[in-house]
């Protein structure tokens, strides 16, 4: 099957866009290598099997050792699908492992995906360890070596590239922008697979007012390349549509959560996605329970910090003023 084929592209000078297998849910999932002068950096490391050793095939093939030229694996987010296989790299390379220091933890421990990213009950981690799926925890943690900041800037060879916090699709959530070429490495703050923008999720930790103000922060740098983790790059005039809607999606989505619990007058989680899944302007994560839970508890969370509503164990109400 084509699909299930792992790849390898230069796709601008010096910037390699390893694809692993297709997944049904997310796609392919892919990581970055970016080449300069010599050293390499690469960014996230795709699950515990994908695209696990093309990654040190492509550096022996442009004659890198990862040994001691990987000088860094810059973390997007500690999710499964992007973190698992660093525990093999790190077993061959003395590269430094940088994350923000909101998924510090996570990448450490990874079971707090299913107990506090997930926020899943005992029943449902029994289910998610039988799953076979990108976002299974099957993989030690790793020790971070560096704490990412906003705004930081991570040099080597004659290349730098720039920290930018986005913290919606997960706490610890950092895009990085190359700002001579313009080029955005994405991870899953615009996450558009299958070539959807509008079509997002997030873990329990996730903030939609921090993705919001994030997306017209990389919109206002005007970025010539979106190198997403799970869809295929987009370059020119196709990046900025991707952002917008991005955006505009964020805002919907909180905008339906807001006036589901407004007709509701209370609700809970379970209630909110009912709801949902019956409007259908926006495309939510409807196949997946778990996502789609995750993602509206972020929404309800960043609605309860700016004040808009309360709630009274697992039951969410507007204020009344
Ligand atoms: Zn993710």
């Amino acid at each position: 099957m084509i699909f299930s084929l792992m790849s390898s592209t230069e796709i601008i000078p010096g910037v390699f866009h390893i694809q692993g297998r297709f997944t049904d849910k997310l796609g392919p999932i892919s990581v970055y290598l970016v080449v300069s002068d010599g050293k390499a950096v690469l960014i996230d490391s795709g699950t515990a099997g994908s695209p696990g050793g093309m990654i040190e095939k492509v550096m022996d093939k442009i004659g890198l050792n990862s040994r001691t030229d990987l000088v860094a694996v810059l973390c997007t987010h500690a999710h499964p699908d992007h973190v698992g296989g660093l525990h093999r790299i790190m077993k061959l390379s003395k590269a430094r492992v940088m994350v923000h220091e909101n998924d510090v933890r996570l990448l450490e421990n990874p079971s707090l995906f299913l107990s506090e990213r997930l926020r899943l009950n005992m029943i449902e981690k029994i289910t998610a360890r039988l799953e076979k799926g990108p976002l299974r925890v099957n993989y030690p943690g790793v020790k971070v070596n560096e704490i990412l900041h906003n705004n930081d800037t991570i040099s080597f060879g004659s290349t730098r590239l720039r920290v930018i916090f986005t913290g919606g699709h997960s706490a610890g959530h950092c895009v990085f922008f190359e700002p001579s070429r313009k080029i955005l490495f994405s991870g899953d703050e615009i996450n558009n697979f299958p070539n959807e923008p509008r079509m997002f999720f997030t873990d329990c930790s996730g903030d939609l007012a921090a993705r919001v103000l994030a997306l017209d922060k990389i919109k206002s740098l005007h970025p010539d390349y979106l190198l997403p983790t799970h869809d295929s790059p987009h370059i020119f005039e196709d990046v900025i549509p991707q952002i917008q809607q991005a955006h505009d999606s964020t805002q919907e989505f909180l905008g339906n959560v807001l006036c589901l619990l407004k007709a509701r007058g209370k609700a809970d989680i379970e209630q909110i996605a009912f709801d949902l899944t019956r409007m259908h302007n926006i495309p939510i994560p409807f196949d997946s329970p778990i996502l789609l839970r995750a993602t509206i508890y972020s929404a309800l969370m960043t609605l309860k910090r700016n004040g808009i509503i309360e709630q009274s164990k697992s039951i969410w109400s507007v204020h009344d003023s």
